[in-house]
């Protein structure tokens, strides 16, 4: 990464990532949106809506409210590694909201009207494991953004005329994007690349001339343009990127940024791993079985489709622990949880064989697999784990 300076609001930041290749950027680009953790509202208890919207409608709105999740790594864990029966304060916030409108003019319901309030439930707090994320909040963790902000202003969730009142109990619980995409902390990531179109990356549609009715980026200014009698590099590859990523607040730009790198590494990290050793435990926290298909299966259906099995914590799909930002569910391969919760047909390799933890390496035991030649464990002359791949460095 060459270069971070702010741009415009402070909800945002741009960045030049350079001497990688388009797959790498646009990795990072996924896992900021999609693989770092943020508190939303996940469970509302309704006691009172004389409203005219709906239970449902409110319950929407509340969950896509961002909340302050500073830390969120730490501060909060989820509520499926908690030892918890029904929820408490290490593994969830409680908001209350309670507005009655008492005078003849509309009255707006906005995020400001959401208190943080102790949680109700911690009344088995003494079978919990008791630890310190609470000592790593910050003191408006769980808040609504920009409640303790003027400047800001919030978020509406509804209108009520006299009489009505809307008194509900939220539980904002820690998750990913993965799951819900009220879990992002972004907003907006994006990057552009090549902003000449050098590579020819893009078809521009023009009328008379293409450079008159095609204004370039503020990036151009970054690259050289173009000679008119330049020839056509037909072996060129992107390889610097103009990423901006905004957030919807919860999470500073630069902890999303950083946070990224950090997840990603820690995917490619594990993958290595798991590839050198699948006997062993990939997630390095506990959680599931150490197999790579022993794991507690996740519901039949596959559990939504991503195989982390998000909500009911029923194992990693590749046998890591239940936490969706470590479980091996969104595999390379696109097999979601189906494929792998059904004793991993033809995930890797195309044989319920090739990756079953018979506690040889996966070189060897896919070798013997039928229709594993052309996957990730074919035969033991090549892939990851192979002697060819080990001495040409890929096996670090
Ligand atoms: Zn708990």
């Amino acid at each position: 990464m060459q270069a971070a300076e702010d741009a415009g609001p402070s909800d945002a930041v741009d960045f030049v990532l350079e001497n990688v290749d388009l797959a790498f950027a646009n990795s990072l680009r996924r896992v900021m949106m999609a693989d770092l953790p943020t508190v939303a509202i996940d469970l509302v208890q309704f006691l009172e809506n004389t409203s005219v919207l709906p239970d449902e409608y409110i319950a929407h709105r509340l969950g896509l409210i961002p909340l302050v999740s500073a830390n969120c790594d730490e501060a909060i864990r989820y509520t499926r590694d908690c030892t918890c029966l029904r929820g408490c304060s290490f593994c969830s916030v409680t908001l209350e909201l309670n507005v009655k409108c008492e005078d003849d003019t509309t009255m707006e319901v906005t995020s400001n009207h959401l208190e943080v309030v102790p949680y109700v439930n911690d009344d088995d707090v003494d079978t919990i494991d008791n630890g310190d994320e609470i000592a790593k909040r910050s003191p408006n963790f769980g808040w609504p953004v920009g409640k303790s902000d003027d400047s800001v202003p919030p978020i509406l969730i509804g209108k009520i005329r006299k009489g009505q009142h809307i008194h509900v109990r939220c539980t904002a619980k820690k998750g990913i994007a993965k799951e819900h995409a009220k879990w992002s902390p972004c907003s907006a990531v994006s990057f552009e690349y090549d902003p000449h179109n050098k590579l020819r990356h893009t078809s521009y549609w023009f009328e008379q001339d293409i450079k008159d009715e095609w204004p370039l980026s503020e990036n151009a200014k970054e690259e050289e343009p173009p000679r008119d009698d330049e020839p056509f590099d037909f072996n060129a590859k992107p390889n610097k990127f103009y990423f901006n990523v905004e957030t919807d607040g919860s999470l500073g730009p630069q902890e999303v940024v950083m946070k990224g790198l950090a997840e990603l590494q820690t995917k490619l990290a594990n993958l290595i791993l798991g590839l050198k050793n699948p006997d062993a435990d990939m997630d390095g926290a506990g959680g599931g079985a150490p197999t790579w298909e022993g794991a507690p299966a996740g519901p039949p259906t596959g559990g939504g489709g991503w195989g982390g099995a998000p909500g009911g914590g029923g194992g990693g799909a590749w046998g890591g622990s239940a936490s969706p930002s470590r479980a091996w569910g969104a595999s390379p391969r696109g097999a979601g949880g189906a494929a792998s919760t059904t004793a991993g047909t033809s995930a890797w390799g195309g044989s319920t064989a090739a990756w079953s933890s018979s506690g040889t390496s996966p070189a060897n035991s896919a070798g013997a697999a039928s229709g594993g030649a052309s996957g990730w464990g074919a035969g033991s002359n090549a892939g990851w784990g192979s002697p060819a791949q080990q001495t040409s460095g890929w096996n670090v």
